[in-house]
């Protein structure tokens, strides 16, 4: 079998609650079903976003869970470097250009074309400062972005989700030039999960199914970058009483994991493992992980 290197990314921003258990626990299984090894990345790359203490009790909530990496964690503040290259080979490459636009800029030419401004809607961004347009004109550098087609030539990227099925997503329409780092200094996800991702050998990723609609624009990276596309499973979300995401900020609870069986037993049952018999903990993560590997197969 080929080689299984899985990984967990959580953000920082908070401990562990029940939502983001799934995802931990349904990568965590999907490594151990193919005898792969398992990793956790500190996606600390946004400062602001991380919450004091948050990475020491996520790692030891999972340790109680008995989810532990096969290495240390990675931290992605500490990888700049090498995010730093991969924008320079895009750069060199013609792939990204410097942005000097505002907000408010984007805003107004979206305005100028007719695009109305929808609350919440991602901003698509209107190509001002491509290099073909004039670049800069003068404007200092906000952001770096990268190319992702245009009207008569779009990236149309299909994509293939285990769980999911064929998606395919028309990326110069629903993104378009897409933001490496900000001016503030910051890495964008989008580029430091695929950086990241590739160097870590990541063959399969395991997530939240929120994180979907980020797969087209991660593979549209992957191939300016010439890096390897990870086969995906994205995971059910857990919804509150009221249908919503469970999410640090719209305040879901720390996970408890005083009852680790418990724990477990609520995670599998949202990625719909049947009720296992489990005498304990480790007995139930040895039962869980062979459900797993029925229930999900991996076709290589
Ligand atoms: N750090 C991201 C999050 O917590 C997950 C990234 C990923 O799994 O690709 O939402």
């Amino acid at each position: 079998m080929a080689v299984y290197v899985g990984r967990f990314a959580p953000s920082p921003s908070g401990p562990l609650h029940a939502g983001s258990l799934v995802a931990a626990l349904a990568s965590w299984l999907d490594a151990r079903a193919n005898g792969g090894r398992w990793l956790v990345r500190i996606e600390d790359v946004d400062g602001p976003r991380t919450a004091p203490g948050a990475t020491e009790e996520i790692l030891r909530q999972l340790h109680a869970l008995g989810l532990v990496p096969d290495e240390a964690p990675v931290f992605q503040s500490q990888r700049g470097a090498r995010y730093q290259a991969a924008l320079d080979r895009l750069v060199a490459a013609g792939h990204a250009y410097p942005c000097g636009c505002t907000r408010r800029e984007i805003d107004a030419e979206l305005a100028a074309m007719g695009v109305p401004a929808q609350r919440g809607a991602e901003r698509v961004y209107p190509g001002t400062c491509r290099p073909e347009r004039g670049g800069l004109n003068g404007k200092p550098a906000r952001a770096w972005r990268a190319r992702c087609g245009t009207a008569d030539a779009p990236v149309i990227m299909p994509w293939h989700d285990r769980r999911l099925g064929a998606q395919t997503q028309n990326v110069t329409e629903a993104v378009g030039d897409l933001v490496l780092q900000r001016a503030d200094g910051p890495w964008a996800y989008q580029l430091a999960v695929v950086v990241d991702d590739a160097e870590q050998g990541i063959s399969d990723v395991v997530r939240g199914e929120d994180l979907a609609d980020n797969t087209a624009r991660q593979i549209h990276l992957q191939h300016l970058l010439g890096l390897p596309t990870p086969r995906t499973l994205h995971t059910p979300l857990v919804r509150d009483a009221r249908g919503e995401k469970l999410s640090k900020s719209n305040g879901a609870p720390p996970l408890d994991v005083s009852d680790p069986l418990a724990a477990l037993r609520d995670a599998g049952a949202a990625l719909g493992l049947p009720t296992l018999a489990a005498r304990g903990a480790p007995d139930w993560r040895a039962q869980a992980s062979a459900a797993w590997k029925s229930q999900w197969p991996l076709h290589n």
